[in-house]
């Protein structure tokens, strides 16, 4: 039977034409062409750590987002994860993986029925050699069947400068202060879990990133907008 790893390897080669044939767990196989009906986290594995309370991963778990199925394995809540990734860092058996959607968006593209977006963090510069320019990253979507590609570092600029403003319009004495951070999921997630008393000190943003999925589904109704960046839980 092949692990998790080899058949989403297997998936990735083949691309999108046939499902692949041979032994699988079809629960895999179901988590990698419809990520959208699960957690952003998936157990890939039956859960045979011998914690059958307070694992490393429910410990981890600052969101209360890890329950017990009948079976005693873990379950991960989709309402409550934020894709922190901090039970799959802490489950020594590798029973829990971070979703992937390649598959679908790979799907969408082949398909060609709507314009596809690339949005790509402000990391990607420092990801690739100086020989990779934001052209050639272009030019390289383009080729694979993007419509465009949007760096999303220019929202973010758009958005900085919003918050300047929101600084500028509530901070009047040293006791006033506010927690800007609209890019970080996470982070405001904590903020809203451990830390409610201070939601009324975020500024009311969104994160560049649905800043600039917006703009582009202004533009073009019909797109879809696919975020490409290093940070999992955005
Ligand atoms: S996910 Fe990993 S650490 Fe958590 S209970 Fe299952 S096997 Fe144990
Ligand atoms: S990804 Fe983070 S929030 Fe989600 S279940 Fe794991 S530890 Fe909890």
């Amino acid at each position: 039977m092949r692990s998790f790893r080899e058949l989403y390897e297997q998936m990735l080669r083949e691309g999108t034409g046939s499902l692949p044939v041979g032994a699988f767990d079809p629960h895999h196989l179901d988590c990698l062409l419809n990520p959208d009906r699960y957690p952003p986290v998936w157990r890939i594995g039956h859960c045979d750590c011998g914690h059958e309370q307070h694992a490393p991963c429910e410990q981890a778990c600052l969101f209360d987002a890890l329950k017990r199925d009948a079976q005693g394995n873990i379950a991960v809540q989709n309402e409550t994860c934020t894709g922190c990734l901090a039970c799959v860092e802490r489950c020594a058996q590798g029973k829990l993986t971070a979703s992937r959607d390649i598959m679908p968006v790979l799907r969408r593209l082949v398909q060609g029925e709507q314009p596809v977006y690339a949005l790509i963090a402000p990391a990607f510069i420092g990801q690739f050699s100086q020989d990779v320019t934001p052209g050639r990253l272009r030019a390289a979507f383009k080729n694979i069947g993007f419509a465009g590609m949007i760096e999303v570092a220019l929202f973010a600029d758009i958005l900085t400068l919003k918050e300047a403003f929101e600084f500028d319009h509530h901070i009047h004495t040293d006791n006033d202060f506010m927690l800007a951070s609209c890019c970080c999921p996470i982070w405001i997630a904590m903020i809203r879990k451990l830390y409610n008393q201070l939601v009324g000190y975020i500024p009311p943003s969104v994160s560049p990133m649905v800043a600039c999925g917006r703009a582009i589904k202004r533009l073009y109704p019909d797109a879809a907008t696919v975020f490409i960046g290093p940070c999992f839980a955005k």
